[in-house]
């Protein structure tokens, strides 16, 4: 059963976020300061985290910065109130995975815990292989390495996270909406088309011949699939 940590210092909140989540088949657990909050996460095991920013003891971003300088991974969802738009900035710099701005729909939270959920388990999925092939590049996603035969490619993260999105989910067709929502999350700015122009530059580095890509095919209308 997927495990959630509720840390929120308001009852009404607390309580209602807990009853709605559990409702969904989530297990959750709730702690109402930052101190308890921060060492329920580093003892505990949880696949995700709610934390409220606002909090007393320690705040969320003190939290945050904890539970990453431990080394410690679990996804962080930050619950931040109106109008702070550099609590979001500053959150995420922290090392949170995404954050929702109060007051938010139940909808829309349980839409931003099940992608950061399916991001985490990707990527615990790709650090189980070393160094995978995908056309004429050796790719290692844990270190963030890519190799043709033996000289060094330059890759930016982006360009490894959708490759080993696409990876992931080899032989399927991906859609550029699933693309835009994995990968760019709520950049705004991206559009298709900018999925349209990425996907043609990292041809250039994995295909022999990027006028004729065998590895990342077009599925016209749709998207991509990554052959492997
Ligand atoms: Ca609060």
């Amino acid at each position: 059963m997927t495990k959630i940590l509720i840390v929120e210092d308001e009852p009404t909140m607390r309580m209602g976020l807990a009853d709605n989540l559990e409702f969904e088949g989530y297990e959750i657990d709730f702690a109402d300061n930052g101190e308890s909050g921060l060492k329920k996460i580093l003892e505990s095991n949880f696949d995700l985290v709610l934390l409220d920013v606002m909090l007393p003891k320690l705040s969320g971003f003190d939290v945050c910065k904890n539970v990453r300088k431990n080394g410690n991974k679990t996804p962080i969802i930050l619950l931040t109130a109106k109008g702070e738009e550099i609590d979001k900035v500053l959150g995420l710099e922290l090392g949170a995975d995404d954050y929702v701005t109060k007051p938010f729909s139940l909808r829309e939270l349980i839409a931003r815990i099940k992608a950061v959920l399916r991001r985490s388990e990707i990527s615990d999925q790709s650090n189980v292989k070393d160094i995978v092939q995908i056309g004429k590049l050796k790719i290692n996603f844990t270190t963030y390495n890519a190799f043709d035969g033996d000289n060094s490619v330059q890759m930016t993260l982006k360009e490894f996270d959708v490759l080993k999105y696409l990876f992931l989910m080899k032989n399927k067709t991906v859609s550029r909406d699933d693309l835009l929502k994995e990968i760019w999350g709520q950049d705004v700015f991206t559009t298709t088309r900018t999925i349209d122009n990425f996907i043609l530059k990292l041809r250039q580095k994995i295909e022999d011949d990027q006028n004729h890509p065998k590895i990342i095919l077009t599925v016209h209308g749709i998207g991509y699939k990554l052959i492997g």
